[in-house]
């Protein structure tokens, strides 16, 4: 684990080696871009599908049979699948630190965003990233989820919240966990929410961000945390499922 002044000086070096080396397309390695609109465009896939079951239905929201029992979280969308470009993409800003990959990431969340809600009333809504828990956050140096979270707040005009979700549980990665019964187990009081900065109950709908989401557990078990703080409608939009 890199920890201190050695991230530090691992941070500075990403950064400088940015400035140096002409930016490359994460997907296809196109000079001049970092995300380019072709592989932006094979990324995005149109229409909306319970995230859980994967019915396609055009609102995001989950089927009746899937719907978490009693949950805030009413509706859960992504723009693309977990795969090629996108994969790549989503890789690269977070193991390789390409933090200007959010930018075009993020992209894809608002135009999918435009797609399935046309008629949110965007002064209702405030937008929450899917915190990590404070030594992974410290390990990476930043939390991909917010990074996104902020880009898609400058193009929604969207409030962006921090610091009021809390991850206080370190998990293991969703992936790493095979069985079902323990991806729920592994993630049960993972998140919470600090106790003062609970302006997020002004707010009548709550964007939760996320990179990428694979059976919802994520989204799920953080927005029980919001809703048992006082949130009424939770929205869950992650860059990419699979
Ligand atoms: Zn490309
Ligand atoms: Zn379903």
């Amino acid at each position: 684990m890199k920890t201190g002044w050695k991230n530090n000086i691992h941070m500075l070096g990403a950064r400088v080696l940015n400035l140096i080396l002409p930016r490359y397309c994460a997907g296809c390695r196109k000079s001049g871009e970092s995300f380019c609109e072709n592989c932006l465009a094979l990324s995005y896939k149109y229409g909306a599908n319970c995230l859980i079951c994967g019915q396609r239905n055009n609102s995001g929201s989950f089927c009746k049979n899937c719907r978490p029992q009693g949950s805030a979280l009413k509706s859960a969308l992504w723009a693309g699948r977990y795969g090629g470009a996108l994969r790549e993409a989503v890789r690269q800003l977070k193991y390789k630190k390409r933090k200007e990959l959010a930018e075009p990431l993020a992209n894809l969340l608002y135009k999918k965003f435009n797609e399935i809600y046309l008629e949110i009333k965007l002064e209702d809504c405030a937008i929450i990233p899917v915190p990590l828990h404070f030594k992974k956050e410290h390990e990476r140096g930043f939390n991909q989820a917010e990074l996104l979270a902020r880009e898609f707040s400058k193009l929604s005009d969207i409030q962006l919240l921090t610091g009021s979700l809390l991850k206080i549980k370190e998990t293991l990665a969703q992936v790493e966990v095979k069985d079902k019964e323990k991806r729920i187990k592994n993630l049960e009081g993972a998140f919470s929410v600090a106790e003062n900065a609970l302006s997020f109950t002004k707010h009548k709908t709550i964007i939760l961000i996320d990179d990428v989401s694979t059976t919802g557990a994520t989204l799920i078990h953080a927005a029980h945390a919001l809703e048992k703080a006082g949130a009424e409608k939770i929205i869950g939009l992650a860059v990419a499922h699979g």
